[in-house]
């Protein structure tokens, strides 16, 4: 086995790589900012997918595709989007290679092959999705259209890190259409809801819901609804985030319905989306100085069975008990991995699952069979346990509920211990450096204090908490008055 990963005290940002890379989840590529993920992170991706997808079409959307590139004309037609993306946008301007004369063996773009009109790849949607939107909506009659679509974006991130943030990344982004106002903003709170109840019941990440200041608001959209999560660093995440577009966009594409009255209206937008950062949130909420902790409704595989033995007879009883185990184990659902590699000692498998985080491990050994036992080892907890064989697959099916009912509340737990009330400057920017976390504080509501705090400490508002109550106190740095108190972090 390679060496022992970094610990978190050490250094977190350098153990958040090498886990990301030893746990062989992703690794970075040859092109600058963008990721390879590997087969095992892309298993945990897919049951995210399923899992929302799942959830997305329980609540009415159904998904469709749009094209990668989106013509540059109709990329700045809505222009605060456009201005908020342009920074970051890869631009295609020719279409095809040829020979270079001067450098044999090497390529060069056709200075005759130049596109008409640029194509941005797109950073997101809408712009694209609006301008079809028009030729589908007519009348009320058409409305709502519930659309999400899987697919990759493209921003031209200057710093990345691995899933946190890449120029290349996946994602679903939903994008629908409505008759009203009220609905949309409906809409916009239903799938920011969503997010929340997914991150927390499938990932075991405790997030807050709140409402973004302007400063920190999608590129074209009156409101941005988010989820925000803490890592152990005390860093916060935004995990989600759910857009009340207005008319923005359907003003933009003139896109115009018919009402029952037989009047012309603008048509109501929402955009919302979740990214493979979530991939990010997850190693940094639950992982260990051992490596990954995964909760069950995530791993791969959520149990793992290591053989020990000496000789092919001993391997073949145990075999034996395995097989009989897994189909237990199946049969209720659960995933199990038989380890029976030949060409690795248990130890340096019982090394491999820990640093991949698989929830349960059972280990059977010569002594097992005698004592019709196995062993049984948490990976959350790290602590072992003698089973009874008849009993393995309903102590299974209890633990791997109780591990993720654990992994939530030590998360939970850590997050409410890092919201702390401040009432002063000095204060906030002793809390941010000595334990980070969320600082909940009072604020003047102007962008002037936002920017003037994040210039002086790096933190900024998180979100407007949506369940925060009204309460009268003092902006922690203007002392202008403030009517509610808002969450700055450290974030990533
Ligand atoms: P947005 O369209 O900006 O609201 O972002 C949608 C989702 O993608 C949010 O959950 C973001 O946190 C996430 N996201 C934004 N930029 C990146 C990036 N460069 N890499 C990975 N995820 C991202």
């Amino acid at each position: 086995m390679s060496k022992k990963l970094t610990s978190r005290a050490e250094d977190y940002s350098k153990w958040y790589n090498e886990l990301v890379v030893k746990a062989d989840l992703a690794e970075n590529s040859a092109v600058r900012g963008c990721m390879v993920i590997k087969p095992y992170g892309f298993a945990i991706w897919e049951k995210m997918q399923a899992e929302l997808d799942k959830m997305f079409k329980e609540t009415g959307h159904q998904n469709a595709y749009f094209p990668l590139f989106v013509p540059k004309s109709l990329f700045e037609a809505e222009e605060k989007n456009a201005e908020g993306f342009a920074k970051e946008c890869a631009v295609v301007t020719h279409y095809r290679l040829q020979n270079d004369p001067d450098k044999p063996g090497k390529l060069r773009v056709d200075p005759e092959a130049r596109l008409e009109e640029e194509l941005v790849v797109r950073p997101t949607s809408e712009a694209i999705i609006w301008n079809t939107y028009r030729n589908w909506i007519q009348s009320y009659r058409d409305l709502p259209i519930l659309i999400n679509q899987w697919a990759n974006v493209v921003r031209w991130e200057m710093r990345t890190r691995l899933f946190l943030r890449t120029a290349e990344f996946l994602w679903q982004e939903g994008h629908t259409a409505h008759a009203t106002k009220d609905e949309a903003i409906e809409e916009t709170k239903l799938m920011n809801g969503v997010y929340a109840k997914f991150v927390e019941n499938f990932m075991a990440i405790p997030v807050i819901q709140g409402v973004k200041t302007e400063s920190e608001r999608f590129a074209g959209a009156e409101d941005t609804y988010c989820i925000e999560a803490l890592m152990q660093d005390g860093k916060a995440l935004q995990a989600g985030t759910s857009h009340f577009l207005g008319q923005n966009f359907a003003r933009a594409f003139d896109v115009k319905y018919a009402t029952k009255e037989g009047k012309q209206d603008y048509v109501w937008a929402t955009s919302w989306g979740v990214s493979t950062r979530l991939m990010g949130a997850l190693i940094m909420t639950h992982s260990d100085d051992n490596g990954l902790v995964l909760p069950p409704n995530l791993a791969p595989y959520q149990v793992v069975i290591v053989p020990i033995y000496k000789n092919d007879e001993q391997f073949d009883a145990i075999s034996k008990v395995a097989e009989e185990i897994i189909s237990d184990l199946n049969d209720r659902g659960i995933s199990v991995k038989f380890d029976k590699r030949d060409t690795l000692r248990p130890g340096a498998k019982f090394a491999q699952h820990e640093l991949q985080g698989v929830p349960l491990r059972i280990a059977i050994g010569p002594k097992d069979l005698d004592n019709e036992t196995v062993e049984l080892a948490r990976r959350d907890t790290l602590s072992k346990q003698t089973v009874i064989l008849d009993r393995i697959a309903i102590v299974v099916e209890d633990l791997l509920e109780e591990i993720q009912e654990n992994l939530f509340n030590k998360a939970l737990d850590f997050r409410n211990q890092h919201i702390t009330n401040v009432e002063t400057f000095d204060e906030f920017k002793h809390v941010l450096e000595t334990k980070g976390g969320f600082l909940s504080a009072h604020w003047d509501g102007t962008n002037e204090t936002e920017e003037k705090i994040k210039e002086l400490t790096k933190a900024t508002i998180r979100c407007i908490p949506i369940d925060s109550k009204e309460e009268e106190g003092v902006c922690v740095y203007s002392g202008k008055p403030s009517k509610r108190r808002v969450l700055f972090a450290k974030a990533y």
